[in-house]
């Protein structure tokens, strides 16, 4: 370790500690202190966690939360390294809320290489050079939120690698809220569960999660990008795949389709205009992803996507493509026939349909075999979100007391929030600050994080005003549609914001 390095570290534990710290300050150090923790997720590693790094981190996190006076036996790490730790509450009646991020930083950015190294700037407008020689630079006309950040800190990484602001930013709100909750016993809240996942951006994040682990009613996934995003629904998604599998004859004499064939037959139905990369806003798709070489037998596979906000027009997207498989197959079947009139040892082609599991016949090795599967990936949230009503007001007053501007997105992706609500815990995924994620201009604003912050803090407060019971039966009552766009009185963050921050330093000042 280089004595520079010493004296940086060094830095940095000192001001975590110290006990006048603001908000923004307390907010700022902890997503530096966990930025500095290298936690990429590895695609090829086959354990969770898929890296090191988020064992190590998480580890710490647990330290830290018992450093806040929780008692240890309501920490706990498991052997993936999911952190769950409880904040007792002192409302009975009221709900239990989770509040959630990701311990792992995205692998598909090639220069997310290690870990990094911090800029913090006191932000007081025009453009950031990142990295002069790299050319990286943030200019404020090409970042929509940038201006909200002024009079606050900026932090970047040095441009060279990954900042991580997703999800260190969240995580960095949560650990801040779980001091505040856990060292200030007098604030009126129910239970509150604190849970970070690891291996979220290869999609492994809920694999092992449950609702009997979770052990909450409602919850807030801290890891959207912008200032005010919530998500308020997602995609439906329906994946397909198409094998093929055939008898061989000679090329040149041979009558019946070769796999190959066969398997472009079938994606040769799928529309340009359908395609992802043709559609936008609240469009869905069908669409064709891969077609490759599936064994060593010969069989040649394709897969595709099926995405729609609406249940009855992926109903209408799942009957075309399996027409698109039955006619790829009986024309296959009408080939194979008319060539076994000259060629009798030709085998049958069976044609399997595989529809969510449930499959229409079996097959041998030795077949020529085409087989469609569709199975149903993950639903939009919407669908369950809608019937709690009371929640979603919530969430938003808690906008509207921090004067944040809510901006309701609707998802062309899957989320843990999304997979957590169909667990039966309805969850939202709202803003935590951070900017161009993926990317080595990734920015995180330290105004944005108090906002969000104190969006969080205020909705953990309201639910502790309810009742539990009376907020679950709704999801047994209701069937509303929620409006997804809210009017919003004018944002005064501004204001807000310098109240907050000495709310927060009041709070503090008698410990
Ligand atoms: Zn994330």
């Amino acid at each position: 370790m280089t004595k520079k390095i010493f004296t940086f570290l060094t830095l940095i534990s000192l001001s975590v500690f110290l006990s006048a710290q603001t908000l923004e300050d307390k907010l700022v150090n902890r997503l530096r202190k966990y930025a500095i923790v290298y936690t990429c997720s590895d695609y090829d590693c086959e354990t969770v966690p898929s890296s090191n790094g988020q064992k190590i981190l998480a580890a710490r996190l647990a330290e830290e939360l018992i450093s806040f006076g929780i008692p240890k036996e309501d920490v706990t790490v498991d052997d993936h390294s999911y952190v769950y730790a409880t904040i007792k509450g002192n409302v009975k009646i009221a709900p239990t809320i989770f509040l959630s991020a990701h311990l792992d930083t995205t692998p598909d950015a090639d220069f997310n290489t290690k870990a990094p190294i911090i800029h913090v700037y006191d932000y007081k407008g025009g453009d950031i050079v990142i990295n002069k020689e790299l050319g990286i630079v943030l200019t404020e006309e090409g970042n929509e939120f940038l201006h909200d950040a002024i009079g606050g800190k900026v932090i970047t990484s040095n441009g060279e690698t990954l900042l991580g602001g997703d999800d260190k930013a969240g995580m960095a709100i949560v650990m801040t809220l779980a001091e505040t909750f856990a060292k200030n016993p007098n604030l009126p809240h129910g239970d509150i569960r604190i849970v970070f996942t690891p291996d979220e951006e290869i999609g492994n994040s809920t694999s092992l999660l449950t609702k009997e682990n979770i052990k909450a009613d409602f919850g807030l996934v801290l890891d959207s990008h912008g200032f005010g995003r919530i998500v308020v629904e997602n995609f439906n998604a329906t994946d397909v795949s198409f094998y093929a599998r055939g008898d061989s004859e000679a090329p040149g004499t041979s009558m019946i389709p070769t796999p190959h064939r066969i398997v472009s037959d079938f994606i040769a139905n799928f529309p340009k205009e359908m395609a992802a990369y043709n559609r936008s806003g609240m469009d869905g798709y069908v669409d064709h992803h891969s077609f490759r070489s599936a064994d060593d037998k010969g069989g040649v596979l394709a897969r595709g996507r099926l995405r729609s906000f609406y249940l009855d027009e992926m109903a209408g997207f799942k009957d075309l493509v399996k027409q698109w498989a039955d006619k790829t197959a009986q024309d296959v079947i009408a080939a194979y026939d008319e060539a076994r009139k000259k060629n009798p040892a030709l085998k049958e082609v069976k044609y399997i349909t595989v529809i969510n599991g449930q499959a229409s016949g079996t097959y041998s090795d030795a077949d020529p075999v085409i087989v469609f599967t569709m199975k149903d990936s993950y639903f939009n949230a919407k669908e369950i979100l809608k019937k709690y009503p009371t929640n979603y007001n919530l969430i938003v007053q808690a906008y509207e007391k921090a004067g944040v501007k809510m901006y309701p997105v609707s998802s062309r992706a899957g989320s843990d929030a999304c997979d957590i609500t169909y667990m039966g815990i309805p969850t939202y995924n709202i803003f935590t600050g951070s900017h161009n994620e993926h990317s080595r201009d990734e920015w995180v604003s330290s105004k944005q994080m108090v906002a969000s912050y104190n969006v969080t803090y205020d909705y953990v407060i309201a639910m502790g005003q309810q009742d539990r019971t009376k907020m679950l039966q709704e999801g047994q009552e209701h069937g509303e549609v929620i409006n997804p766009v809210p009017t919003i009185s004018t944002p005064a963050f501004n204001e807000v914001y310098q109240q907050v921050l000495d709310k927060y330093a009041l709070a503090f000042s008698n410990l």
